[in-house]
């Protein structure tokens, strides 16, 4: 689905990436695991084709990334500081990208309850985002990023800014919302325990190189 073969990627003098290669299986969740500083963000980045690499390529279904206009990458992303939009309701939030491709409103209305109720929103359409906790305000921005049907969702420390308690419930609950709708997934982060807990797969990067890759249980001697 996604192959990333012998990228590298340098901000002066410095490789951010050294020939990285990784390949990503069309429905898996795949977790890029390793300290700040080890590459995973810009991987993502180069992933998405915010960032061209220097060397190596990027191919997403047979087309290379940096070659597709943007809207027609058909990736969808969310930080760990999810900028909504303050003024505008959950359900006008999540309905955004289906206004931009101007789908018909029944349609969108329709796919707004839909999901809202697989994020366990249902209730909160008519709240704004200030009036959301930390946890629920991801899973609004994770029901954004699945509106357009994307073919590759990609999570950037997700997670990150939350408490370990709520970290932990989302975590669960991301596992179970990936396994409904299977979509590709590339999670970053710099926890082990998350990735071992979500990923089908995980990729260790460190120092801008991937150190080793496999199944949790292939790369960590789990009790
Ligand atoms: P991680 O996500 O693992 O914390 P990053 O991919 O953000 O790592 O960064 C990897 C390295 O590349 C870091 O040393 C970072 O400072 C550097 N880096 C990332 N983006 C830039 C940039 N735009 N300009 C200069 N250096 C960068
Ligand atoms: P993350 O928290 O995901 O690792 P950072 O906060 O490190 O991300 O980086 C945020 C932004 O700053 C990115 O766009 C990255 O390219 C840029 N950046 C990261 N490190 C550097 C750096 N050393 N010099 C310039 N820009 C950087």
């Amino acid at each position: 689905m996604i192959s990333v073969s012998s990228v590298s990627k340098r901000y002066g003098g410095f490789a951010a990436l050294d020939e990285v290669s990784v390949e990503v299986e069309s429905g898996s969740l795949t977790a890029l695991l390793g300290p700040s500083g080890s590459g995973k963000s810009t991987l993502l980045r180069v992933i998405a084709g915010l960032e061209v690499p220097d060397e190596g390529t990027v191919v997403l279904e047979d087309r290379d990334v940096t070659r597709l206009a943007p809207q027609r990458r058909g990736i969808g992303f969310v930080f760990q500081h999810y900028a909504a939009f303050k003024h505008m309701t959950v359900r006008d939030n999540v309905a955004f990208g289906l206004k931009v491709r101007k789908r018909p409103k029944a349609e969108i209305a329709a796919k707004v309850d839909e999901l809202l109720g697989v994020v366990g929103l249902a209730g909160y359409q008519g709240r704004h985002p200030s009036q959301l906790s930390g946890g629920q305000r991801q899973r609004m921005a994770l029901a954004r990023a699945l509106a357009v049907e994307p073919k590759v969702l990609l999570l950037d420390e997700p997670f990150g800014a939350l408490d370990a308690n709520v970290r932990a419930e989302l975590r669960a609950w991301l596992r179970r919302l990936h396994d409904e709708v299977h979509v590709t997934t590339v999670l970053v982060t710099h926890d082990q325990e998350e990735a071992m807990e979500l990923a089908d797969r995980i990729v260790v990067l460190n120092g801008g190189r991937v150190e080793q890759a496999g199944a949790p249980r292939e790369l960590y001697d789990v009790p």
